[in-house]
């Protein structure tokens, strides 16, 4: 079954106007100059929402938060609605980033229903997991996998409306990654899983993320891996050559 690769990029909390602007103008130059047989999806940081999407314009490059809030509008200060991401040409978002999970004692229960919540509104949601070091240590990593896949997937989930992320967190801006070997099990245990909760049809067709670490010298070798459809970048996509430079390698 073949699945369109996505080449996601997390900016987290970086970038103001200026630098950020220039980013994405850059890597909307360098996917407009060349042929790329993948998805391009950029979440900046919720202040520079509105500008990068102006300098994506032409492209086929999609826009995503980082975030959003389950209800639609109301009494929850300094929340953003999927609507508001809607209102300013966000097509996805990504929900329950370890950091937000630790930072923001967020539980799979919060995740679904932001999950739920997205969808509803038309949003695309690429939904995180992923494993402690010393849960990986404990031979728990595909344990946790499959729990945080039942709480946090909606049962709305579709191929169409949803990606998952594998994001080991002991791999994220540390510059270790799992062997391939290891990364290709824990992938196949998720489809399993998500073809338990979704039927076997959705979990063969939704794409399923690496994230953690990912550069131009590790993404072809991690990327060519059977279950792994795409990359979620982080360090490496506020560069705009790094960021390229991955996509390039993750299609040889
Ligand atoms: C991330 O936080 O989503 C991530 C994958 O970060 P990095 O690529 O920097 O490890």
């Amino acid at each position: 079954m073949a699945r369109k690769k996505l080449i996601a990029g997390n900016w987290k909390m970086n970038c103001l106007l200026e630098d950020g602007t220039a980013l994405a103008k850059a890597v909307a130059t360098q996917v407009k100059g060349g042929k790329f047989d993948c998805d391009f999806l950029i979440c900046p940081p919720f202040t520079l929402l509105g500008f990068v999407k102006k300098c994506l314009r032409g492209t086929k490059i999609a826009l995503g938060a980082q975030d959003v809030h389950f209800a639609e509008k109301g009494a929850h200060t300094g929340d953003i609605s999927p609507l508001m991401l809607k209102d300013l040409g966000c097509s996805y978002t990504l929900i329950g980033h370890s950091e937000r999970r630790v930072d923001h004692f967020e539980t799979n229960e919060l995740i679904c229903k932001k999950a739920v919540a997205a969808h509803a509104a038309g949003l695309n949601t690429v939904i995180c997991i992923g494993e402690t070091g010393e849960e990986r240590d404990a031979g728990k990593t595909i344990k946790v996998c499959q729990e945080e896949i039942n709480g946090s997937v909606p049962d709305d989930a579709t191929a169409k409306n949803t990606v998952i992320a594998y994001e080991p967190i002991w791999a994220i801006g540390t510059g270790k990654t799992p062997t391939a070997a290891d990364v290709q099990e824990v992938h196949a245990a998720i489809r399993k899983a998500l073809a338990k909760k979704l039927g076997k049809a959705t979990a063969n067709k939704m794409r399923i993320l690496y994230g953690g670490s990912v550069k131009p010298s590790n993404a072809e070798e991690l990327l060519k891996l059977p279950d792994v459809d795409g990359a979620l970048i982080g360090g490496a996509s506020l560069k705009a050559d790094d960021f390229i430079g991955i996509a390039k390698n993750a299609l040889k």
